[in-house]
Formats: structure tokens, C-alpha cells, sequence
């Protein structure tokens, strides 16, 4: 699947296994040689989608920092859940969208508020919710 963040197109994968120095990882993130986003497939639920969050925070290159991106992405998609969005595996209700952006957009804008104006958030909000959205994450509800 391709993604589209910070003006650039992102292959999305999800490998069986991920090595990163000899080590297996949830997930990763890459520019050289090409760029690359990657999941383990063998995670579930939650966690899964804090990993997708997070590899996405940094093809959409907000932060440098990798302690912010684990801290921001944990916390939106403990936000995300709470206001009922859920990572869907079956294509179900497809509302959700502004939720979506409204929950990212206020995010970085708590976190970052001290670089960037509201107008160069929205851009990024922007591409990460239609990012999410292309891989699964819906307003759940069970009307
Ligand atoms: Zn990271």
C-alpha cells in the first residue's frame, strides 16, 4: 500500500518478521533506500495500532526525537480509543474521519506548540488521518 506524508509517497508493508541489528521490532521506519514503512503483521489490537501510529509520526517527520514520537503516539491512540475509534480489520462504518483529525490536530498542537503555527499542523493532521484511514481505523460503534 502506498501513503502519502510530508509530500512524499511511503511503501506500507506488513512483513512477518522485522530485523533491525540483528534484533526482531514491531516496526520501522526508512528513507534509504527507499521509503519504507513496516508493521509486524503478528501484532493485534491496540498495540498494533500504536505501532502504526508511531512508525507514521515519523515518515511525517514532526519530531527527531524518538522519545516524543513513543510518547505522543501511545497517548493519541489512547486518545483515539477513548473517543471510540478503533483499528478495523473489516471494512465497517466508515465515519470517523474528523474525529480522527480533530483528535491529531490537537495533539501536536499541545506538543508542539512552541514551533509551529496552527496552519502548518493542519497539513500534517491531514495526512495522517487519511493515512489511518487507509489502514483500517474507523469510528466503532455498535449502533
Ligand atoms: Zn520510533
Amino acid at each position: 500500500m502506498r501513503l502519502h506524508l510530508d509530500g512524499h509517497y511511503w511503501t506500507y508493508t506488513e512483513p512477518r518478521k522485522i530485523q533491525w541489528n540483528g534484533e526482531s521490532i514491531d516496526g520501522l521506519c526508512i528513507r534509504e533506500p527507499a521509503r519504507q514503512i513496516k508493521v509486524a503483521r503478528r501484532l493485534r489490537g491496540k498495540h498494533r495500532a500504536e505501532v502504526q501510529l508511531h512508525e507514521l509520526a515519523h515518515a511525517a517527520s514532526f519530531s527527531d526525537s524518538e522519545h516524543f514520537v513513543t510518547i505522543w503516539a501511545s497517548s493519541t491512540t489512547e486518545l483515539l480509543y477513548a473517543t471510540g475509534v478503533r483499528l478495523c480489520r473489516k471494512p465497517g462504518n466508515a465515519g470517523g474521519a474528523e474525529l480522527i483529525r480533530n483528535v491529531l490536530f490537537h495533539t501536536l498542537r499541545i506538543a508542539r506548540h512552541h514551533l509551529d503555527d496552527d496552519e502548518g499542523l493542519r497539513p500534517v493532521a491531514d495526512d495522517l488521518t487519511r493515512a489511518l484511514r487507509r489502514l483500517g481505523w474507523r469510528e466503532y460503534m455498535s449502533r
